[in-house]
């Protein structure tokens, strides 16, 4: 006997995080559900060291109230010359509040007169899952790339106009939807926790 799994909640609010995912997740028979469509309510404390840890608070979190499959993630952009900043603050990057095109245009601020060889960057996504048994997993996928001169593009969202990615020689917002899904951090690591997903239904139960 294979343990079918029926549902996944996915431990978000963010409405452009929760569209990308049904995009990348799509095809997958199993139904996913944001924390709102599960009616779950928590104060997630996000104070991990690392992407991994945080994706990994978030899940146990949901999965303490709802069992079942659940899903996290935790993402972020690390910019080499700024020391990987805004890294795992990226949300809070200036303020959670602060919109985008200010934090963008800071970013660029703080790499004037920074060469091209030297304005690599990354984005960084840890998906955790906490299955039905309360065991974990924990994946993470990156997007290489480097930082613009001027926000570009008005697809995707945050970082997205300033993040050039060298296959397009354009940013991820010029980008359209499914050509970012294919590249992206995000999407390389539902990828991989797809797979744990169908590893995990394939294990027989004893
Ligand atoms: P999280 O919700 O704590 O994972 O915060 C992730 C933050 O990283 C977002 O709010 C964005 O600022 C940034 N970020 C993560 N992934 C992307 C992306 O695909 N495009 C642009 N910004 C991103």
């Amino acid at each position: 006997m294979s343990k079918r799994i029926d549902k996944i909640v996915f431990a978000t609010g963010n409405k452009n995080k929760v569209r990308e995912i049904s995009e990348i997740l799509e095809g997958f028979e199993i139904p996913v559900q944001s924390m709102k469509d599960a009616g779950v309510e928590v104060d997630i404390i996000e104070d991990g060291k690392t992407f991994e840890e945080n994706s990994l608070i978030k899940a146990r979190s949901v999965w303490n109230v709802t069992g079942g499959l659940v899903l996290a993630d935790d993402s972020g952009l690390e910019v080499d010359a700024l020391n990987k900043e805004p890294g795992i603050y990226s949300a809070r990057y200036m303020g959670e509040d602060t919109s985008y095109h200010i934090k963008n245009a800071n970013i660029i601020e703080r790499l004037e007169g920074v060469s091209d060889d030297k304005r690599t960057a990354r984005f960084v996504c840890a998906v955790a899952a906490v299955f039905p048994d309360g065991s974990e997993k924990v994946v993470r996928g990156v997007m290489e790339g480097r930082i613009g001169y001027e926000e570009k593009g008005e697809n995707g969202f945050g970082y997205d106009p300033i993040f050039i990615l060298p296959k397009y020689e354009k940013t991820t917002a010029e980008l359209k939807p499914e050509e970012k899904n294919a590249e992206s951090h995000r999407g390389k690591a539902l990828r991989a926790i797809r797979k744990e997903i169908e590893d995990y239904e394939n294990t027989s139960c004893q």
